[in-house]
């Protein structure tokens, strides 16, 4: 088994990217909204400002209350849009449900909406334009398949989840490197029928270790994007343990995509800035 190590691609192409970062003019900026107290949400962005930090950039961290009304934080949007410093903006999602999530993240001006979230990156993603932002967590999971040499053309992709945040963007950038995809969701039935006809398995369903045995079988390559927190720490989406022996390669949680999704953050950024 190939166990796919986001921690060694990461390590790889931060080099890159502090390249990339030193050859800029000007630095940008990232602003980090954080809307009301998620635990889970302390973790990632203290995960970003650290990588902010290697790279030399300034992360801003912005806290609001449980209670801020949606106003005053599209209000405060705005205000970062017309900093000149400020080169990104992100929204640590989830965020208060009392809040309106697309109208905040569509306050956010679209060249700086470095997670790529808001309705115009999306629509430039969509519709396959190239100078479009795509999401961090998908870029992720493109930079595993270029390091592992992982050629996506003609192969079946099943990707296990159709969020915005993750399963879309993955899906379509699969499409972009030519794989036939199927994507699957809590409706679908005889998910292990339809897991193992995939030449490669995406997983991002939030459900820890769905994927056992029954849903793999020799040659695949798994990818598994969920990180879901349990009594013995962090696990994801496949059940590692069992899957492990049977397919091709696999990319383990922790040290799989989530390294990536942040590195992936800032390429956005420098990307953005350079633009
Ligand atoms: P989400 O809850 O928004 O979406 C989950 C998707 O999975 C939905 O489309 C749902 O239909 C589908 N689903 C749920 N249960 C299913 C089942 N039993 N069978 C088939 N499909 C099912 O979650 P999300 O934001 O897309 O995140 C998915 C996972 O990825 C979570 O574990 C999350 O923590 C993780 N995540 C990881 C990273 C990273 O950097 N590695 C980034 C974002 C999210």
């Amino acid at each position: 088994m190939i166990l796919l190590s986001g921690i060694q691609v990461r390590e790889a192409l931060k080099k890159q990217l502090k390249e990339a970062t030193s050859l800029l003019v000007v630095l940008p900026k990232l602003v980090i909204l954080q809307i009301g107290n998620n635990k889970e949400s302390d973790i990632y962005i203290r995960q970003k400002k650290k990588f902010g930090q290697e790279l030399g950039i300034i992360v801003e961290h912005k806290v609001y209350e449980e209670n801020t009304k949606e106003g005053e934080i599209v209000a405060e949007i705005e205000s970062y849009n017309k900093d000149e410093k400020i080169g990104g903006i992100i929204v640590q999602l989830p965020i208060p449900k009392h809040l309106n999530c697309s109208k905040i993240l569509n306050s956010i001006d679209f060249k700086k909406d470095v997670d790529g979230l808001g309705v115009v990156q999306t629509g430039l993603f969509y519709s396959g334009d190239s100078k479009a932002i795509t999401p961090a967590t998908a870029r992720g999971v493109i930079s595993l398949f270029d390091f592992y040499n992982i050629d996506l053309d003609s192969k079946h992709v099943v990707v296990i989840g159709r969020s915005n945040l993750v399963g879309r963007p993955v899906a379509q950038m699969c499409l972009k490197r030519n794989a036939t995809v199927t994507v699957c969701h809590s409706h679908t039935k005889n998910l292990d029928t339809i897991t193992k006809t995939a030449d490669i398995l995406i997983v991002a369903c939030g459900v820890p270790r769905l994927i056992g045995s029954p849903y793999v079988r020799e040659g695949q390559v798994v990818i598994d994007v969920g990180i879901n927190k349990i009594e013995e720490g962090i696990c994801g989406d496949v059940d590692f343990d069992k899957v492990k022996d049977v397919v091709y390669a696999i990319s383990p949680v922790p040290g799989g995509v989530g390294p990536l999704t942040v590195m992936s953050l800032f390429q956005n950024l420098i990307d953005s800035q350079k633009k």
